[in-house]
């Protein structure tokens, strides 16, 4: 089931890709694994699938030791200060970042392990109160500041769209995602690549597409409903 549902999201992807005259590797397929076992991730390894995503620390951890190593793991949960030591070395990507605090703290980690870890600024498009995320206006001050520690790599943006039955709703906040994205990328700044715009669910990530995503990030539509209990 699960690997005919990825069949399914794949061939979604594929038609997106093509709408916006993109090519299919400019988009990277996260699938979303948060509370789904083991098992589940397993059946996707044979068919070449390698970047999950996963929203807590501790969950990301337990998985990283129990699968192979040359799986991607990409944190795209809030991160707390505290939790940081135990994933700046798991995860290859960290998707949300939204505080100098926060890049404060990896930055320190990193220094001392040696290590640059990718992150991307977590966005709050449609100023949400429930969501994190930095809003529009704050985001270049943000990354300039970041820019500056060591250890740290922004290489773009991610935002978690409102939730909505009609993904048509959430078009402008993608195409201004891009838009934002596409002129900090004009700055020039060191340290900072801009060549990542993470965004798009299993409800939207076709217009994500459409409007320039570069990595989707799908949970519902390859492992099905989750339950959280
Ligand atoms: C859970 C989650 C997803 C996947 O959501 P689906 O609607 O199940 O595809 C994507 N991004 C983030 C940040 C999430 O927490």
């Amino acid at each position: 089931m699960i690997v005919e549902n990825l069949a399914e999201v794949e061939r979604k992807i594929c038609a997106a890709c093509e709408r916006a005259g993109r090519a299919r590797d400019e988009v990277v397929l996260i699938a979303v694994s948060k509370t789904k076992p083991v098992s589940m991730i397993e059946e996707l390894l044979p068919g070449g699938t390698r970047d999950f995503g996963e929203n807590k620390v501790q969950e990301l951890c337990e998985k990283y030791e129990q699968l192979p190593k040359d799986i991607r793991w990409h944190l795209i949960g809030h991160l707390q200060r505290n939790k940081v030591k135990y994933v700046v070395d798991k995860a290859c990507l960290i998707h949300s970042l939204d505080s100098l605090r926060l890049a404060e703290t990896i930055s320190m980690e990193a220094v001392k392990r040696q290590l640059t870890v990718p992150v991307l600024i977590e966005v709050n498009v449609a100023g949400e109160e429930s969501k994190f995320g930095v809003s529009p206006e704050e985001t270049e001050d943000l990354i300039r500041e970041i820019a500056k520690l060591p250890g740290i790599l922004v290489q773009g943006l991610m935002t978690i769209a409102p939730f909505t039955a009609d993904p048509e709703e959430n078009r402008t906040h993608f195409s201004n995602l891009k838009k934002l994205c596409v002129d900090i990328k004009m700055k020039n700044i060191d340290n900072v690549t801009m060549s990542v715009l993470s965004m798009g669910m299993t409800g939207d990530y076709e217009v994500a597409i459409e409007e320039g995503a570069t990595m989707v990030r799908v949970g519902t539509g390859i492992f099905g409903e989750r339950n959280y209990r």
